[in-house]
């Protein structure tokens, strides 16, 4: 075992120093190498530790370089050392996170991981909450606990009864809604177009007075974080007339929540803590590896409601049991890097890290807007949205976005 890690320990750090003056994307020769992966399968294994050699010659050349500093394509983090070292650390102990009692840490530290979240984004404390792989899982298990409710609330019990012979629930979701969301309505039977598009404005964000009719059962899926912008839908006010007439909203906030982490940007997701459900990435801005997103609800009995089993087998207990908030039953406890990360980074540099990546949005803005690029978006937090209009001394236009 020991040959292995130590392999693997010298590999990675020698990966991660390259990644300071490596080429970002592989060349063709490298991918051309990857080739040397596709051999057949062999009836004889093979050394641990040379196998993991083969990766890092054949593999790491190949990969995109978005763990380092020179990367700038989509929205897209690298790892915190902290964050790495707990996920190799969670590797070794290979706990199975469904249940305390398969692994009393993994649901300690998931619980505190979550008090912290729902700490540092600015929503409300007594959020129920799931780890899962990303913001469009985070979004189907949010819009679960929706469907739940909603449907609660005229007496018929979705999990049971399934949604044939249910009662209707109306979609709104912004225009410039992230697929994601529409993935997550086609995944829990709500329907990607049974939705109705609201409209919105020239940086993406919903037009208030323009909204659709709300009902007591209806959904609005709103943006924190335009992927394009990084604009904010006015959630505050969406929140005020939505819960007029009882209608739920939701939040996709993959990266923009995070705007709620430091007090200079945190004007940006004001009243965005009176919505109902809210969306997340940890593998985003938080910086803990692949992959990591929550869910937030903000009556943990929904969530519950939409999410829990049992089973004769299942140890009975007063603990919060992680997979009763979650699709998923055995999973790997990512809690462990975004407990890591927070630890690490604290309030303040949590702040900082999210400041700085904005500051560096707005000097590459600044850049390119005076070597002749047009900026297309205004730049309020770290997205920056680009499209190069010049001709080129050779003569030709290109664009990029
Ligand atoms: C990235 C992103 C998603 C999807 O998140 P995954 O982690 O890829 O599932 C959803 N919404 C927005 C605004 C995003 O930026």
């Amino acid at each position: 075992m020991d040959k292995v890690l130590v392999k693997a320990v010298q590999c990675a750090s020698e990966y991660l120093t390259s990644l300071q003056d490596r080429r970002v994307f592989p060349s063709d020769k490298e991918l051309a190498n990857l080739a040397a992966l596709d051999d057949a399968l062999a009836d004889q294994g093979a050394d641990p530790a040379e196998i993991i050699d083969l990766l890092h010659r054949v593999g790491s050349p190949a990969t995109v370089a978005s763990a380092g500093g020179r990367y700038f394509g989509y929205v897209i983090g690298g790892s915190l050392p902290v964050a790495l070292g707990a996920n190799w650390l969670a590797g070794a102990w290979d706990q199975n996170a469904f249940m305390a009692s398969a692994s009393p840490v993994a649901a300690r530290i998931e619980e505190t991981a979550l008090h912290w979240l729902l700490d540092v984004l600015r929503l409300p404390a007594g959020c129920g909450g799931a780890f899962v792989t990303g913001a469009t899982m985070a979004s189907f298990t949010a819009l679960a606990a929706v469907r739940h409710a909603l449907l609660a609330k005229s007496g018929w019990n979705v999990e049971e009864n399934g949604l044939f012979g249910a009662p209707e629930i109306n979609v709104v979701v912004s225009e410039e809604t992230h697929t994601s969301v529409l993935k997550a309505l086609s995944m829990l039977g709500l329907g990607s177009r049974r939705v109705v598009g609201a409209l919105v404005d020239t940086q993406g964000r919903i037009v208030l007075n323009e909204l659709p009719p709300l009902t007591p059962s209806t959904l609005i899926c709103t943006q924190a974080g335009n992927v394009n912008t990084g604009a904010f839908d006015p959630i505050g006010d969406i929140c005020v007339r939505a819960h007029q007439v009882g209608a739920w909203v939701h939040v996709d906030g993959a990266f923009g929540l995070w705007g709620a982490a430091t007090p200079t940007l945190a004007h940006l997701t004001d009243g965005v803590a009176e919505a109902d459900s809210w969306a997340t990435d940890g593998h985003k801005w938080l910086n803990v590896p692949y992959d990591s997103g929550f869910a937030f609800v903000r009556d943990p009995v929904q969530l519950h409601s939409a999410m829990a089993s049992s089973a004769a087998y299942y140890a009975p207990s007063t603990a919060r049991e992680p997979s009763q908030f979650t699709p998923e039953s055995s999973r790997r406890a990512r809690g462990i890097e975004v407990w890591a990360a927070l630890r690490s980074l604290g309030r303040q540099g949590l702040a900082d890290l999210i400041e700085r990546t904005c500051r560096h949005a707005r000097r590459f803005a600044v850049g390119l807007e005076d070597t002749g690029f047009s900026i297309l978006n205004d730049v309020v937090l770290n997205q920056v949205l680009v499209w190069e209009r010049r001709a080129h001394k050779t003569g030709d236009r290109r664009r990029s976005g």
